[in-house]
């Protein structure tokens, strides 16, 4: 591929480009930029040019054009007299074909980044970036030691969000010595929702990229309005590559943010058609939370029937007729999108689920609850999720990111998730046997999908092979405690270790693992050694390039998955044990006899020649040489080649050792293909066995979350809730999970409080003071309602739950106002969301609504909701208020069942001195007690006296 263009930079002595203060860095500027701007040539530097290159002296720097530094254009044939590298013109190529994308090249030990790529890059990613002069001209480069890659690749692709394409070494046969001897041909391409087994994944959570594809988007785009029109049929695909997860969704346009939230995607996947029409309503739904969109041109497959190849089991027919046509759509779509990704390497997919009965948590609900984050600060700490956590499994973790971004409305599910839970409570010896067993299992889902890619390597297999062992203990035990149990037994036999357990015992018959943990143990500090010495070369020398006469004798990191990674040229360390075939017995007998020929023939030629100190070796460069030192240096070695001597040294052929030596060779390359043999037969297997080995996987999962909330259950003292098809709520003594943790923290305790809405009272009006407790105690509410229908206990006393299908919350500000929405705009985005979806099953807590207006509007718009809440959704509302008004526009209104509760401060005798008790009572609260807490805040005694005059009516205006 010829190069488009060059700068002169090229031909230029450098010194003068970098001496001069008043010249351009023309590194600064791309190739093709560089000759766009180019003024002509001056005479100068022609007559540099033309006097070639030793002459630069001659130039003088006044004589050359400031800023830039003309050029002709390169001639674009690949025969061109001075071409570059062919290294540097595929670099160019695949960076113009793969065009989105940053390219790494591997370069011997290296991966490096040219030309604008360098520029960019390299800042970034804290290299130096070094200029390259060939004699067809500079090109810009920077790099990093290939056992860095997954360093780098995280800055990439997870920190800057971009797209890496990676272009590997094959092996060329051309033939043509030197610059010919390998192709770079980009392999993979890495985009922050298709990772695989990259080290810096999170392996909490799950890794998705999600297709959406809209239904008949050109009709709606042609409206007017940027409007989301609400019920357009979406259908959505989304999965987890390092995982094999499969899910697919058919909803409307309205809905999508609150799957957009569930699924929380690193990527999404749209039609290249939605492009052009920005102002589609889906764009709306998207910018809110600046997703990151790839477009691809649309998919060719349009049928179920078309996704088996990716699939590892075929799809159950009876499904095949249930997806909707936005869901094919999509789903064809990801797929083929993943295809292009991973340039044609094999995948697994397990066969796409529908999630069924979930309850809806909409976006806002979400974030306001802090279930998976925090609000302020966007993190794990301190969320929900973090608080009850007690997993100890990466699969555990990833499930119950996934069940309490998705509680469950299906009695049966929950009741016997809370089984399960109430059993392992009860059982706290086999409870913390459990726990120690799921302990030694690896992460199986993703060690799986490393060989469904056709990945996986002699340590993945010890890894399975030691998660199998567990989980037969942990059957055994739980077997053997609990006879009787239905929760224990529906999970047993969901366990099935037949293949399983033979796979185990081939891999522990077959893989030497002494022998890999010994490898391992000398390669950790070869490795080490390797990057202090590649870094030191890198930073004094500059040039990446410089450092590739490192040797490159360590593994690899595993980039290729297979056994060549495993071997280093001079040492006899083995994978395999000599009975994992009997090929290889056969094998590893006659390399011992080899070995015992060795000793014979030195000792032999010890005594021929003469020479005690003979020994027989091995080097790369000489072969197989005799070595000779001291006094036998003397020795007439007439009959036999020298090959090479020090002072104190001699080494020489030997044809018999040389014949012997061979033999020893050829033998070990057979060796090595026989273990290559065993390791394949095993990867089969495990192919074999992916449907058993994920299933038991899952199987672990549930029992890791069970033991997690028994276990917190007991910490916490929380309560088995009571799920049932009511529609309402009767906690007693309800406490807010995170709340009451970060006062127990404070050594102070937490007030608990009741809460009886949906029987007699349908909507609860909740006023009282600022900083009383009205917002924890709305949220707490909500939080226990989804911990329950995850299948937890709950921080209560008791805890009556109708079961409840979508849960909606409108609180605090959560200012928008980068987006150029004011809060009131936000607020009532908001609430009209919850206005038009609430149910009679669902469950509703508006926190201090209308307040980003003046008072009467907000109270007016207050009255409306609830009013609207009251008698259109009929819905279980928990509506705190600060406006007076409302409760009697409530009482006087036809609102029977609104209960009044309100919370209140505990006075001083003198009324100065106050404190809040948290504790809510039945009856309405006007008093604010603002001033106190404007006091206690520290505002200026004056301006409280001003307050005070105006309150109470003696000053009309200040
Ligand atoms: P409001 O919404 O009425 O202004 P908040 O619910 O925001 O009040 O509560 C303010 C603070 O009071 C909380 O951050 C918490 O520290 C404390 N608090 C709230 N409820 C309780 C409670 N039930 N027991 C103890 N402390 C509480
Ligand atoms: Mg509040």
């Amino acid at each position: 591929m010829p190069l488009p263009c060059r700068h002169l930079a090229a031909v230029a002595p450098r010194r003068f480009l970098t001496s001069t203060p008043r010249s351009r860095p023309l590194h600064a500027l791309s190739p093709c930029a560089a000759l766009r701007h180019a003024p002509p040539p001056s005479q100068a530097w022609r007559a540099a040019q033309e006097r070639g290159k030793k002459t630069k002296a001659t130039v003088k720097l006044d004589d050359l054009p400031q800023g830039l530094i003309p050029l002709e254009p390169l001639a674009l044939e690949p025969d061109t007299h001075k071409p570059f590298p062919t290294v540097v013109r595929q670099a160019r190529s695949n960076m113009q074909r793969f065009e989105n994308c940053v390219l790494l090249t591997r370069v011997g030990g290296f991966y490096e980044l040219y030309f604008e790529h360098a520029d960019e890059f390299a800042p970034l990613l804290n290299i130096k970036r070094a200029i390259r002069v060939f004699s067809a001209g500079e090109v810009p480069m920077a790099g990093f030691p290939f056992f860095q890659l997954d360093r780098y690749l995280k800055i990439l692709v997870q920190d800057l969000n971009r797209y890496v394409a990676i272009a590997e070494e094959f092996p060329n046969d051309k033939g043509n010595p030197g610059d010919l001897m390998h192709d770079r041909r980009v392999s993979r391409i890495i985009t922050p929702g298709t990772l695989i087994d990259e080290n810096f994944m999170d392996p909490f959570t799950n890794n998705y990229v999600l297709a959406i594809h809209i239904e008949d988007h050109e009709q709606e785009s042609t409206h007017q309005s940027a409007r989301p029109n609400a019920s357009l049929r979406v259908g959505l695909a989304w999965l987890d590559l390092s995982t094999g997860q499969f899910f697919t969704q058919s909803t409307d346009l309205s809905a999508l943010p609150s799957y957009l939230a569930r699924i929380g995607p690193r990527e999404i996947v749209l039609g290249e058609d939605l492009q052009a029409s920005k102002d589609h309503g889906i764009f709306n739904v998207l910018a809110e939370d600046r997703h990151l969109i790839t477009y691809t041109s649309p998919s060719e497959v349009q049928k179920v029937s078309g996704w088996s190849p990716m699939l590892e089991s075929p799809l159950p027919p009876r499904l095949e007729n249930e997806f909707t046509i936005e869901e094919i759509a999509a789903g064809s779509s990801l797929l083929q999108y993943v295809k292009t990704r991973l340039q044609g390497s094999n995948m697994k997919l397990q066969p796409p689920t529908r999630q069924l009965d979930v309850l809806g948590i909409d976006k806002n609900t979400m974030r306001a609850l802090e279930i998976k984050k925090t609000m302020r600060e966007d993190m794990v700490t301190g969320s929900l999720l973090h608080i009850i956590r007690r997993t100890v499994t990466k699969g555990g973790a990833r499930l119950l990111d996934n069940w309490l971004s998705s509680p469950s409305t299906s009695l049966e599910v929950i009741n016997s998730r809370l089984d399960l839970v109430t059993f392992m409570l009860n059982h706290e010896l086999l409870r913390e046997r459990v726990v120690i067993l799921l302990r030694r299992c690896h992460d199986s889902h993703r060690l799986l999908q490393k060989f469904a890619f056709g990945r996986g390597d002699p340590d993945d297999l010890l890894a399975l092979k030691s998660t199998v062992y567990a989980t037969q203990e942990l059957v055994a035990s739980l077997e053997q405690d609990s006879e009787a149990e239905a929760c224990i037994q529906a999970m047993v036999t969901r366990i099935n270790l037949e293949g399983p357990n033979e796979l185990a015992k081939r891999i522990r018959d077959a893989v030497d693992e002494e022998g890999l943990v010994q490898q391992h143990r000398l390669e950790d500090g070869e490795a080490g050694e390797m990057q202090a010495l590649a870094q030191a070369v890198i930073s004094s020398e500059g040039s990446a390039e410089d450092s590739n006469i490192l040797p490159k004798g360590t593994r690899k990191k595993k980039a290729s998955g297979g056994l060549r990674d495993y071997y280093s040229d001079d040492s006899d360390a083995w994978i395999m044990k000599p009975g994992a075939s009997p090929a290889l017995e056969r094998l590893h007998a006659d390399f011992a006899a080899l070995a015992i020929d060795k000793t014979n023939l030195g000792e032999d030629l010890k005594k021929r020649l003469g020479a005690e100190s003979l020994t027989l070796r091995f080097t790369p460069g000489m072969g197989h040489i005799c070595h000779v030192k001291g006094k036998d240096m003397k020795l007439d070695l007439s009959t036999v080649r020298s090959v090479g001597s020090s002072k104190s040294t001699r080494s020489f052929h030997h044809p018999e050792w040389t014949k012997l030596g061979q033999q020893i060779d050829q033998c070990r390359i057979h060796i090595r293909a026989g273990e290559q043999r065993v390791f394949h037969q095993l990867r089969e297997q495990v192919i074999h066995n992916i449907i058993k080995l994920r299933r038991n996987a899952a199987v672990l999962d549930e029992l890791d979350i069970a033991c997690s909330f028994a276990t917190l259950a007991v910490e916490k003292d929380w309560t088995r809730p009571i799920l049932n098809k009511t529609c309402a709520h009767k906690i007693v003594g309800g406490r807010h999970p995170t709340v009451e943790g970060g006062l127990e923290e404070e050594g102070r305790s937490f007030i608990t409080n009741d809460c009886f809405v949906g029987d007699v009272q349908r909507t609860w009006l909740v006023s009282g003071p600022n900083m009383a407790g009205k917002s924890t105690f709305l949220r707490q509410n909500a939080l226990i309602t989804i911990l329950a229908q995850v299948g937890s206990y709950v921080p209560a006393e008791y805890a009556e739950i109708g079961l409840v299908d979508q849960i909606f919350s409108r609180v605090g500000s959560a200012d928008n106002l980068y987006r150029d929405q004011s809060t009131f705009m936000v607020e009532m985005l908001e609430t009209a969301t919850i206005l038009k979806h609430a149910t009679r099953h669902s469950f509703v807590i508006m926190d201090e609504i209308g307040r980003g207006t003046t008072p009467e509007d907000g109270t007016a718009v207050a009255f409306a909701c609830l009013h609207h809440l009251y008698h259109v959704n009929k819905c279980r509302t928990l509506f705190a208020t600060h406006f007076h008004d409302l409760v009697d526009m409530v009482v006087k209104g036809d609102m029977e069942g609104v209960g009044f509760y309100c919370t209140d401060v505990l006075e001083d005798k003198d009324g100065d001195g106050f404190m809040y008790d948290h504790r809510l009572r039945e009856g309405v609260n006007t008093r604010s007690h603002a001033l106190k807490v404007a006091k206690l805040a520290g505002l200026p005694e004056e301006a409280i006296a001003v307050a005070k005059k105006v309150l109470d009516g003696r000053v009309r205006s200040v």
